[in-house]
């Protein structure tokens, strides 16, 4: 990073993560220029960063931004490569890279690096959770909240740095070494962005790419594309199983079956580290499935992801159990909200792909009317048909409303819905939970998982998800 002194680095992209980038660089002595196509009254940071010196272009990408005497340009994730400034850096020969790369050369601590389609937020914060319980002063950041620029200057050498990264800003790294990866699964999102499935797996495996000997990968042994990197990687591999007796790693006993739904009479489970002896494995009981304070087998799964991160940083087994039970999930995500007129209702707006909807409806017990839609990404709902199949009734909005209902249509599903838009996207939302609580029953549930992002209609999944909950606790 010192190399950078004195030389010009642009900062693309003006939000959290760009302003914490900017000024690092600014401090390491570099001539730093931030540029952001949104107008400037719509970036609230230019002047705090403009009165430090930091030269700040707002309103479009000027044509001279890239210039030869430009020897680093720092992307925004969000950002795609096809964008001006970064072809331009790519004609010149400039570096580009993403802030989790300028993080990692500047961060004094390890760094235990998170990625998947679905459950980061979840697993990385059950993480923090057990290292805080252990005493071991972590730093969550990353795709999460706290920008990993501001966590390296925070951090202490002998504290971990927790990282939620997303395919986005792993794409960006070159050198990005955590002693501690995690791959949870991969699923068909994000296509748009990456142009197909291979660059987006490309991304993903990029977490590993500078790994030694000595660092841990953890992988999901029951996804068959994480399962097929491990023979690739330098690291050692640690895997972790819903459905199957590893020799080393961290599994269920009894497994579940696969395809079986959770039920009543199914036997109490433990979740039990093994690791490979002489003469067999050796057996530590962390803790019973049933103490974990998140329902559904996919946070089982994040719970099991979450246990061997801890284990491989150096947690004692003993002290896991009791953050586990103790921590009863993030905002958005499946979250209770309410009960109204004997109907249950949950809000998972964080579940932005089909994948993520369908371990939600099958983590609930009860009847669902689910409320669902959003932007279109192009994802094949036809994932959904099964899951459509056992609802009591269905909810549509946004723009994936029609091709939602086919859906459903073909499942023979007959309780459907679809809310056109209203005035603004609170009522549209307003009333599809309207229509929802006129489908449901006492003793039923009405679930927010819409399978699709919220930028067709709302700022962010959380405005969406908080709409929501404030409909539910109005009717
Ligand atoms: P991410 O940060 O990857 O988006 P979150 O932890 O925020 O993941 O969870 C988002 C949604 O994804 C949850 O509401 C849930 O519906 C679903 N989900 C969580 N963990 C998993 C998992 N391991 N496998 C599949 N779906 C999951």
């Amino acid at each position: 990073p010192s190399t950078y002194r004195g030389k010009r680095v642009v900062v693309l992209g003006l939000a959290r993560s760009g302003v914490s980038v900017a000024k690092l660089f600014h401090k390491l002595g570099a001539e730093v220029v931030v540029n952001d196509k949104k107008e400037r009254d719509l970036c609230p940071e230019a002047d705090e960063l403009a009165a430090l010196g930091i030269s700040v272009i707002c309103g479009g990408h000027p044509d001279d931004l890239i210039d030869d005497r430009t020897a680093l340009l720092v992307k925004n994730p969000g950002i795609p490569y096809s964008a001006p400034p970064v072809r331009q850096a790519e004609e010149l020969g400039v570096d580009i890279i993403t802030e989790v790369e300028a993080a990692y050369w500047l961060s004094p601590a390890p760094i235990i690096g998170i990625t998947g389609s679905n459950g980061k937020t979840t697993t990385t914060t059950l993480i923090g959770e057990i290292l805080d319980a252990a005493g071991m002063k972590p730093i969550v950041a990353g795709n999460i909240g706290l920008p990993l620029c501001d966590a390296v200057q925070e951090v202490e050498a002998d504290n971990w740095i927790v990282a939620e990264l997303s395919s986005f800003q792993l794409k960006g790294t070159s050198a990005f070494r955590p002693r501690i990866a995690l791959l949870l699964n991969l699923a068909e999102t994000h296509l748009d962005y990456h142009g197909g499935m291979e660059d987006y797996v490309a991304s993903k495996r990029k977490l590993f790419a500078n790994q030694e000997s000595g660092d841990t990968a953890i992988l999901n042994w029951d996804d068959a594309v994480c399962r097929s990197i491990a023979s690739e990687l330098t690291a050692k591999v640690l895997p972790f199983s819903l459905y199957e007796r590893l020799d080393e790693g961290l599994c269920v006993e009894p497994p579940y079956v696969k395809g079986q739904f959770d039920g009543e009479s199914e036997p109490e489970r433990q979740i039990v580290y093994r690791k490979r002896a002489e003469g067999g494995s050796e057996v530590t009981v962390i803790m019973p499935v049933d103490a974990l304070g998140i329902p559904g087998r996919h946070n089982t799964a994040n719970a099991l992801a979450a246990i061997a991160a801890a284990l491989a940083a150096g947690a004692a087994p003993e002290g896991i159990a009791e953050p586990l039970t103790r921590f009863k999930g993030v905002e958005h995500r499946l979250e209770f909200v309410c009960v109204r007129n004997g109907v249950s209702y949950y809000n998972d707006s964080k579940a932005t792909n089909p994948t993520a909807t369908t371990m939600s409806v099958r983590s609930l017990k009860g009847p669902i009317v689910l409320v669902a839609g959003g932007l279109d990404r192009g994802s094949d709902y036809m994932e959904l048909l099964p899951v459509f199949k056992g609802l009591k009734g269905l909810v549509t909005l946004g723009e994936t409303k029609e091709k939602l209902l086919r859906v459903a249509d073909l499942a023979g599903l007959t309780k459907t819905q679809s809310v056109n838009a209203e005035k603004d996207a609170e009522s549209t939302l307003r009333e599809a939970v309207k229509q929802a609580a006129k489908l449901a029953e006492p003793g039923d549930i009405v679930l927010l998982s819409p399978a699709c992002a919220s930028w067709d209609m709302f700022a962010s999944y959380e405005q969406r998800g908080s709409i929501f909950k404030q409909s539910a606790h109005t009717l």
